[in-house]
């Protein structure tokens, strides 16, 4: 049985008062309306936080990035203590297991309503069978994403960057992988830009460099890449956000899909083609993943 927690009342920025404005649930008895623009529309953003022993990790880069999000998409400012609350309460009120993970919804709301104000609630989610991807890495596939790599600035209002709820066609992309037998994707900009996966960031090294695409390609900015970031610089190496190409792959030491509850898959085919794995720096990155306090 799994215990949700509902953040009432709904009105996000009205002045908090402690933490009794949580409500703790259990799952199949909490209610969503259905004219909740979240289910409706897809309407809302969304954060998912890995936990390590208890420890929600890079707590304060997702509700960072749930605020980004929530301006992004014009929602009213978010209580952000309150809602770190609930993440506590989610994590205490379930059974303890090593990894777990946490996600936190906020849609706009009913639709219709007089007063619009967001819904939000927490949930916890099992964190189970990563540890054979973390170890014998992913076959992936390249896909078209569809726009170029500058379509953040060209058209925000696609919300490029932005963690919303609308995620069929990142769901529909993973379906298509499975199709070719592959694990996941990598998605590629229409002018020929590798972007990110469906629900992860991309990271090569190349030589003494770990490189990712930059943020203003319209990718989201990956709380697990950022942690990461600093593991690396503390090896050593060089760190940077870049321009990659697919051809980029073919001469890279080490590539990764990175995201908050798988951690650090090694990428071990692109499109059928092996990469190289390195498996003594994907177990120590991991392992510096899990063992984040904070
Ligand atoms: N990119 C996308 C599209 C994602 O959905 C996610 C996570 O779900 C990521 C990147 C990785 O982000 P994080 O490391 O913060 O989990």
């Amino acid at each position: 049985m799994k215990l949700a927690v509902t953040v009432s009342p709904v009105e996000l920025d009205a002045p908090m008062d402690g933490t009794d404005r949580l409500i703790v649930a259990e799952e199949s008895a909490t209610h969503v309306s259905v004219r909740d623009l979240g289910l409706t529309r897809g309407d809302g953003i969304f954060e998912v936080i890995g936990v390590a022993n208890g420890v929600p990790q890079a707590l304060a880069a997702h509700l960072r990035r749930l605020s980004w999000s929530a301006a992004m998409l014009d929602l009213p400012p978010l209580d952000l203590a309150t809602i770190e609350a609930a993440v506590r309460k989610v994590i205490d009120v379930n059974e303890p297991a090593p990894e777990l993970g946490v996600k936190i919804v906020v849609t706009r709301g009913i639709e219709g309503d007089a007063a619009p104000s967001a819904s939000c609630w927490v949930t916890v989610i099992d964190s189970l069978g990563f540890e054979r991807e973390r170890l014998e890495g992913i076959a992936v596939v390249t896909l078209d994403r569809g726009y170029p790599h500058d379509i953040a600035a060209r058209a925000p209002w696609l919300l490029a960057g932005a963690k919303t709820l609308s995620y069929a066609v990142n769901k529909a992309a993973l379906r298509e992988a499975a199709r070719r037998g592959a694990d996941d994707v990598l998605f590629v900009s229409s002018d020929g830009y590798l972007l990110e996966g469906p629900t992860s960031t991309l990271l090569l090294r190349i030589g003494n460099r770990v490189l990712t695409p930059a943020t203003a390609q319209g990718v989201l900015p990956g709380t697990t890449q950022g942690s990461l970031f600093d593991f690396f610089a503390d090896q050593g190496l060089v760190t940077a956000q870049a321009l990659l190409r697919p051809a980029d792959l073919a001469r890279a030491d080490g590539a990764w899909l990175a995201s908050s509850v798988r951690l650090l898959a090694p990428i071990r085919a692109v499109d059928g083609e092996q990469q190289i794995v390195d498996n003594d720096l994907t177990r120590s990155a991991n392992d510096f993943l899990l063992a984040r306090t904070s």
